[in-house]
């Protein structure tokens, strides 16, 4: 269809339009949530291209999840229809892995998680010469190694064993080391892992002047979403990119919260100083949230640190009315039960604010619903499983956000096990379930020809899918097929599996319940939001389940989750949960507490508690 003129930046407030015409090299936005800011970055995007002020291929624009780059092109691709999918969209790892298959002989795969803790755990046995190495070290080498990428420093930096790794409990001198061994091993076996794919690329490019300057040269326009949350190597990249590029960049320091893989919020607060003539634009009106939900997350936030708050006033522009809801379950399973009611209740037009029966004055649910409105949220993905088997229970359609769900089916899983050991990508696990899978395929009735199983990636599928009548199962299948279409070979896929790459991943149109951790839904919006396990060692949350990391970044993961929420938010917490395979006693996250009682609705847990059967839960679905 052709393009409306004007359509671009029809609606838009001043200050929005005023970012999207600007004719500065470099500018800058910093507002809240929901303010409009990726709508903005969009906008531009679409206008530079109306404009012919930018060719589509010139343009770059980066973000953190897959979700946002998808939605991104999606959107990109609607106001521009011709062109506009030539605009690159695509997350830090992606473009990365991008750049090295066209530019360089990169050939390595990306491990799974298993593999690598695997080749880790023969590093560190090979250089410190012991038996065992302890699995708490594995992990805690393991996050250093990953520390020693994200900021570029090679094995045997002079930088490593200083100050900060000092006081690294368990640091050990001889992990430079290690961290050698272990880069020796993934070069000779052609492997790489995440943070590799940034690292690699940086080096490509501040290496070789000449394709430094030819990638200059394609992307003049570069856009970064969520810049609050770049790490060293990320902010490196991008420096070295735009250095005489147009760079148009967005952030909120509040929803800063990657701390855990080096993110750091300087660097966004540095944008000013880096890019000297910037212009910087703040968004004060809110087009996502009630007020209600709006002053609530506020008082999570702030923290009654009146400065701040000035600093941090938006308004809502959406209309309503309803209290935030309190809840208050038994327990886990009868949190998810609950949860799935109140979606029943909503999707059948019905009144549902509260989860008891009472339609007072202000009960919600005026309008009716569809599953798609829906999102539950949560700080760990283990969480999942208790909504997983509710909903399944109570025919509630719904998604997972990530892969770990339908990656981890039998069938896929034997499947991907069985490509990564042909690719030589295969960990122990995966021999182990290639080992069991084999009597399955034997079980047909055709002898299998292993050569096959080295021919085209479809062949492989169909062979496999014989075996499948499971519905379900089928439809993960069915999925596997359509992203194997999209990739030239096994490898490619197997690398886009690793990067989360599914273009089909929570697709807005399908009629489900959204069920997702609390980093997955960064950017999102949905009219009514669970957020569940409001509870402290589970938000904040506490690994060995008394300390707390970094209880900042909890609460602005707190303030996240808060405000994906357009009309209704649920704050729901169990009094008693299963950690580990037992009970514990449970206390209401202390972020709840920060908001104003007139604020929310409150619900007390029923007090006669019926027992709970989580011992037929199956762990091995995750
Ligand atoms: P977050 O910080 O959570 O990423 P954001 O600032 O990027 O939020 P957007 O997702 O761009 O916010 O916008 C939030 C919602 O407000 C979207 O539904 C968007 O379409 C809508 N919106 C933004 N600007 C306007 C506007 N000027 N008029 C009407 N709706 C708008
Ligand atoms: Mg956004």
């Amino acid at each position: 269809p052709p393009v409306v003129p004007g359509h671009i930046l029809d609606g838009l407030n001043p200050e929005q339009g005023r970012a999207v015409k600007s004719p500065s090299r470099a500018v800058v936005i910093q507002a809240g949530p929901g303010t409009g800011k990726t709508r903005t970055l969009t906008a531009r995007i679409a206008w530079l291209l109306r404009e012919n002020k930018a060719a589509p291929e010139n343009i770059l624009a980066l973000t953190f999840t897959n979700k946002a780059a998808g939605e991104l092109a999606d959107r990109i691709e609607s106001f521009i229809p011709q062109g506009g999918q030539l605009v690159t969209a695509a997350t830090f790892h992606g473009f990365c892995l991008q750049m090295l298959k066209r530019y360089s002989d990169f050939k390595r795969g990306l491990m799974e998680d298993d593999l690598r803790l695997e080749v880790l755990a023969r590093a560190a046995k090979a250089v410190t010469g012991e038996k065992k190495v302890p699995k708490r070290i594995v992990s805690k080498l393991d996050a250093w190694i990953s520390r020693q990428k994200q900021q570029l420093k090679e094995p045997g930096d002079e930088r490593q064993g200083d100050a900060t790794d000092n006081a690294i409990e368990d640091f050990d001198p001889i992990w430079p080391e290690v961290y050698e061994a272990y880069d020796r091993t993934l070069q000779e076996r052609g492997l790489a892992d995440f943070e590799d794919l940034i690292f690699i690329c940086f080096r490509l490019f501040s290496q070789d002047a000449g394709l430094l300057e030819q990638v200059r040269e394609q992307y003049k326009f570069i856009f970064v979403d969520e810049y609050q949350d770049l790490n060293l190597g990320q902010y490196r990249l991008v420096r070295l990119l735009a250095e005489n590029s147009h760079i148009f960049v967005i952030g909120d320091p509040d929803q800063s919260i990657y701390g855990f893989r080096g993110s750091d919020s300087r660097f966004f607060n540095r944008f000013e100083q880096d890019f000297p003539g910037c212009e910087k634009i703040r968004l004060r009106q809110n087009y996502r949230s009630t007020q209600t939900i709006l002053d609530a997350s506020f008082q999570v936030i702030c923290t009654g640190d009146e400065v701040k708050n000035e600093a941090h006033k938006i308004y809502a522009s959406v209309d309503g009315k309803q209290k935030i809801s309190i809840n208050e379950t038994a327990g886990e399973s009868a949190e998810a039960v609950a949860v799935g009611k109140i979606i029943e209740k909503g999707v059948g037009g019905l009144s549902f604010l509260s989860m008891d029966k009472g339609t007072g004055p202000d009960s919600g649910g005026d309008r009716e619903y569809a599953f798609s409105d829906f999102a539950v949220l949560y700080r760990t993905r283990q969480q999942a499983l208790a909504f997983v088997k509710a909903f399944e229970k109570a025919g509630i359609p719904f998604q997972t956000a990530d892969r770990e769900h339908w990656i981890h089916m039998a069938g896929i899983k034997d499947l991907l096990a069985l490509v990564r050991i042909f690719l030589n990508r295969g960990s122990d696990a995966d021999r182990q379930q290639f080992a069991q899978f084999l009597p399955g395929i034997e079980a047909l009735s055709d002898p299998v020809d292993t050569s096959a199983l080295l021919g085209t990636l479809g062949g492989w599928l169909d062979i496999a899918a014989l075996g499948q009548t499971d519905e379900k199962l089928a439809a993960a299948w069915q999925r596997l097929n359509t992203l194997a279409d999209r990739y030239p070979s096994p490898c490619d896929l197997l690398d886009a599996l690793r990067l989360d790459q599914d273009p089909d991943f929570l697709d807005k149109r399908v009629e489900k319940v959204s069920l997702m951790t609390i980093h997955a839904a960064k950017g999102l919006e949905f009219p009514v939001v669970f957020l569940t396990g409001c509870e402290n060692g589970m938000i904040p949350f506490a690994r060995d389940g008394k300390s707390v990391e970094d209880p900042d970044e909890e609460r602005r993961l707190f303030y996240v989750a808060m405000t994906r929420a357009k009309e209704m938010l649920y704050l729901t917490y169990a009094r008693k949960r299963r950690i580990f395979g037992r009970e514990q006693q449970r206390i209401r996250s202390c972020f709840v507490d920060d908001i104003e009682t007139e604020l929310a609705r409150y619900k007390k847990a029923k007090k006669r508690v019926k027992k709970q059967k989580s011992r037929d839960i199956q762990l091995e679905l995750f």
